[in-house]
């Protein structure tokens, strides 16, 4: 009898846990079935860039599974209503799906699964998109979940490595669906009311592989053996850019593990152990803000701690707008926010910086900051997504950003892009501008302004803020709203 594989955010074949144990179960008769749920595809909280990704990895998904004789089948519904359908079309004696730890998946899956029971019906869910499960590490006493990430991540550590050991190969072949059995083509962006103006980079298994291994590569200059300081550098290819591969899963989160560990084996020099160390503990970061929200599903829409729900926002739209398109006339700020608006991606380092400068400089609500980059992003992740925007706001708790350390975006600039090469690469009208008043242009001489053709205010803003006065400004906001009761 035939089984259903559930795909959702694992569209792949390797090491697919939920489809490897499928295979197993069926002799390869399997059904692979992406389902586009109704429900996430027009609540506005998704974007053109994470729909695009998820389309352009389905359709390398569905060639991937013609090349072992077998298909995608498409649906497009209500997910418990389109399996019960699909069940029934096929006499299919299960399904199998990997786990996802967001409140609305959980709600959904477990509804599936309370279905299948009472069907008599499999129902197999598996760990496979974490190294480490929400429910699998807790603190050792109190048993309650963790908070800080310095201690999470001593205890992660523990377990997550045992994970690079245990991955599962693809399977070598499989049995077709029944030809008759129907699966909606695949839609573009526009079928589904979206249109990208960004470029998203090549999406599907191979290309993760491929990205996976470039930054493996000892050869390259700027391999994660080089990681614990080009991170930091946002005109250096320095980071794997494997987040919209570990978000929609066209890589495996244990593959990526596994190779760090695989080089920690070979003879590496401290600076080079060491910038495999940290990009692990990155890793860490992802499971560690997974947990956060499984624990504290309120944190979607509110901040951890509540008294950051206190502040006095000053949400001006006009400042907002002005953010968006990366025009405050901070030169590190709107290079970030234009390299998202161009790529569907920002380095980390500018995501913090940029991410500062909204909630704390110009006093937006880090909700707005989170719902852009959530629209933007290809990477768009709830749990990373709103760990980042709460750390920034410092209103996820001990592990965030104490509210007093604003970041500074002027000496954020120079320590991040001492020559501006990453500000003149999207920042055009600032190219001819000397290292000198790169990171702030606005010092410029009026003579030399002209001279350049970068006259502030004419053709570069002016800061839409005094950053003394804004540091001010947050700080007071901040203090009242934490002495509020
Ligand atoms: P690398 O530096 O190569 O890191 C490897 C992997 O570790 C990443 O691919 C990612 O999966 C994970 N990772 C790294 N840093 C973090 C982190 N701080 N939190 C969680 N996981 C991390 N990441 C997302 O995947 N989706 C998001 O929507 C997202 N939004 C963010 C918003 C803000 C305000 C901030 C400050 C950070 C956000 N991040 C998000 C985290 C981080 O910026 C990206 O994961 C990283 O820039 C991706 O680039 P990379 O793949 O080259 O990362």
């Amino acid at each position: 009898m035939p089984v259903i594989c559930w795909f959702r955010r694992d569209l792949r074949l390797a090491d697919h846990r939920a489809l490897h144990a499928a295979v197993a179960a069926s002799a390869g008769e399997v059904i692979p079935v992406f389902i586009f749920d109704d429900a996430i595809l027009h609540d506005g909280y998704v974007g053109a860039a994470l729909t695009g990704v998820t389309l352009a990895m389905l359709t390398a998904l569905d060639h991937d599974l013609r090349q072992l004789g077998s298909r995608l089948i498409v649906r497009h519904g209500q997910p418990l209503a389109e399996l019960q359908a699909l069940v029934r079309e096929t006499q299919a004696s299960g399904v199998y799906w990997n786990r996802d730890y967001l409140p609305y998946a959980i709600k959904r899956d477990t509804a599936v699964k309370l279905w299948l029971r009472q069907a008599g019906l499999q129902a197999h869910s598996f760990h496979d998109s974490v190294l480490v499960e929400p429910e699998g590490l807790k603190t050792k006493g109190q048993q309650k979940p963790y908070l800080v990430f310095g201690s999470y991540v001593k205890r992660w550590s523990e377990l997550a490595y045992a994970q690079a050991e245990q991955l599962v190969p693809a399977p070598t072949k499989l049995v077709p669906p029944d030809a008759d059995l129907s699966s909606l083509p695949i839609p573009s962006l526009a079928d589904l009311g979206f249109e990208l103006q960004q470029t998203l980079p090549t999406l599907g298994e191979a290309a993760a592989q491929q990205r996976l291994s470039q930054f493996f590569d000892r050869r390259r200059s700027l391999s994660v053996l080089k990681y614990d300081d080009a991170r930091e550098l946002p005109a250096e290819a320095g980071t794997s850019q494997l987040s919209v591969d570990l978000r929609m899963g066209s890589i495996s989160i244990r593959q990526c593990l596994q190779r760090a560990v695989d080089l920690l084996t070979e003879p590496l020099s401290a600076e080079q152990r060491q910038g495999v160390d940290t990009w692990i503990k990155e890793l860490a970061w992802r499971d560690y803000y997974t947990q956060l929200i499984y624990h504290n599903p309120q944190m979607l829409k509110q901040s951890l701690d509540p008294r950051y729900d206190q502040i006095e926002w000053r949400n001006d739209p006009a400042e907002f707008s002005a953010w968006q398109q990366g025009q405050t006339g901070y030169p590190i700020v709107d290079a970030g926010q234009r390299q998202l608006n161009q790529m569907a991606w920002m380095h980390n380092r500018v995501r913090m910086i940029s991410a500062s400068f909204l909630v704390k400089d110009l006093l937006i609500d880090w909700r707005w900051g989170e719902r852009y980059f959530m629209q933007q992003l290809c990477d768009a992740d709830p749990t990373a997504n709103n760990g980042g925007w709460q750390w920034a706001a410092g209103s996820s708790g001990p592990s965030a950003q104490p509210y007093f350390r604003i970041f500074n975006p002027i000496a954020q600039s120079k320590k991040h892009d001492p020559h501006g090469t990453y500000i003149r690469r999207f920042v055009p009208e600032l190219a001819n501008v000397p290292n000198r008043y790169i990171h702030e242009p606005w010092t410029m001489p009026q003579t030399l302004q002209e001279h350049l053709g970068c006259v502030i205010g004419r053709d570069y803003p002016a800061p839409l803020v005094d950053h003394g006065f804004a540091r001010e400004r947050a700080l007071a906001a901040y203090r009242e709203a934490l002495q509020q009761p």
